[in-house]
């Protein structure tokens, strides 16, 4: 298969290359030239198969020659033999038609596991085979770095860095990074925000030579092997719901537009999915762009789900190019126009996007009162990203006799804080697997706010 940058002025990839590449030359996102289609009848004969049968049934395509069938079905059996649940992502019901679909079973407790878990392994394989070595940088509030440090602590070819704000992410986020004890893999905290946090890791990306010749790969959504990891549980959660013989709804708290973007490509590739809810907090900007056309930058909102504090969406250029029937042009020009102002399209592809999206945003107030209200009714405790899903979902649902899944992104135990402003006395207990994180042992170490020392640090310890 090949990939195409959604600006269209940088060369074709095959796979290999779009896993270790981050951005195309052109500024723009790989995705793949053409997706593989399947009838209702092909999706129907999936019905019995397990989550790794399934994901290798869906993803072989993507991967192509790059990788032998037995060795691909290997890395996906390695990859989710970490999760804790035999389903990987199972469905649990908390109302009528009304489901959540449990992401979080992975080793961080958050959905990212399930993209990260094979993103690492696929990268160990390739560079085993190239017999090359890389360092994988990044910028974390809380998620992305622990589920990244998991999917690679095993990787002999790899050397992780991830950059948190010192003091500024939870105890139970920093342990799950700090805790991972293991030579290649290299925990900063900086003496500064978030912010500046990424722009380190950005101004790494844009010169490498720092590294003495190897190469930084990135870890966040934009590479393409995550969208595709996730692209499967959607076919497993309507498999296992009556699809595809009857039409599915979902409902996916949104931030960077990685997860529902998956499930937009799973019915391009056949599944019948009715409506796809885009769920934000305050950060809204994804639902003012579907409600009013206004894709557009504000202040960022520190608030309750902090995974989804985004100001703009990095994937949504890749549901653009899509709009646009793959016119790198106009994508080019668009993004252009967003760099200095708002990004606004015509009617007709504005139009085309409502035929499947609804949108909603939801406060920390409406977050806490659903996460009470959904206790109070079937005793389920959301996390506050998942519970957006829910609000969202029951506000903007079409057809209430069809199911609606919400993707559970989060297990509560992350995040106690909202959990108890929900009106829980204790704090959700972790699960069994992590009793002990604040026993274990950490390590870290404390830098300076200064791109300079953080580059000095890598040098010495690569
Ligand atoms: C990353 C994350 C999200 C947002 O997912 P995107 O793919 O960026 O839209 C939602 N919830 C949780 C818990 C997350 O970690």
């Amino acid at each position: 298969m090949k990939y195409i940058s959604t600006r269209g002025d940088a060369p074709a990839l095959e796979f290999e290359d779009v896993l270790l590449t981050g951005l195309a030359s052109d500024g723009g996102l790989y995705v793949p030239e053409q997706l593989p289609t399947y009838s209702r009848e092909e999706i129907a004969s999936w019905a019995g198969l397990s989550y790794q049968e399934l994901a290798f049934k869906i993803l072989q395509p993507f991967v192509g020659d790059a990788i032998p069938a037995d060795d691909f079905r290997a890395i996906i059996d390695k990859s989710y033999a970490s999760f804790r649940h035999v389903g990987i992502t199972p469905l649990v019901q908390i109302g009528h038609n009304e489901w959540v679909l449990e992401l979080f079973h992975g080793p961080t407790l958050a959905f990212k596991d399930v993209a990260l878990q094979l993103l690492g392994h696929l990268l160990d394989y390739v560079l085993e085979r190239r017999n090359e070595k890389v360092v994988i940088m990044g910028a974390t509030s809380g998620d992305t770095g622990s589920a990244a440090i998991e999917g690679c602590r095993r990787c002999k070819n790899i050397d992780i860095f991830i950059l948190h704000p010192h003091n500024r992410v939870s105890d139970v986020q920093r342990r799950q990074m700090t805790t991972v004890i293991s030579d290649n893999i290299h925990n900063l905290a900086i003496e500064g925000n978030f912010d500046d946090c990424q722009q380190m890791v950005k101004d790494s990306f844009a010169d490498q030579s720092f590294l003495g010749g190897k190469r930084l790969v990135a870890v966040n959504s934009i590479n393409w092997a995550r969208i595709m990891a996730q692209t499967v549980y959607y076919f497993y959660a309507a498999l296992h719901l009556g699809g595809p013989q009857r039409e599915m709804q979902f409902s996916v708290p949104t931030g960077n537009f990685g997860d529902i973007f998956a499930g937009y490509l799973a019915r391009k590739m056949g599944l019948p999915i009715k409506q796809l809810v885009i769920a934000t907090n305050k950060n809204d900007i994804l639902h003012r762009f579907l409600s009013r056309n206004l894709y557009e930058r504000s202040k960022l909102e520190h608030t309750l789900s902090p995974s989804m504090d985004i100001m703009v969406s990095s994937n949504f250029e890749r549901m653009l190019f899509d709009l646009y029937d793959h016119d790198g042009e106009s994508i080019k020009q668009l993004m252009e126009d967003f760099k200095t102002g708002p990004l606004v399209v015509d009617n007709n592809h504005l139009e085309k996007a409502r035929e499947i999206y609804d949108s909603f945003a939801v406060d920390d107030e409406l977050t806490c009162d659903t996460i009470r209200e959904t206790f109070e009714t079937s005793e389920y405790l959301l996390d506050p990203h998942t519970a957006i899903g829910v609000k969202a979902a029951r506000e903007t649902v079409r057809d209430s006799s069809l199911p609606m899944v919400t993707l559970a992104t989060a297990h509560p135990a992350k995040f106690p804080e909202a959990v108890k402003k929900a009106g829980q006395d204790e704090d959700p207990a972790l699960p069994y697997h992590m009793k002990d994180l604040f026993e274990r042992e950490e390590r870290y170490t404390v830098l300076a706010n200064d791109l300079e020392t953080v580059k000095a640090h890598m040098r010495d310890n690569l």
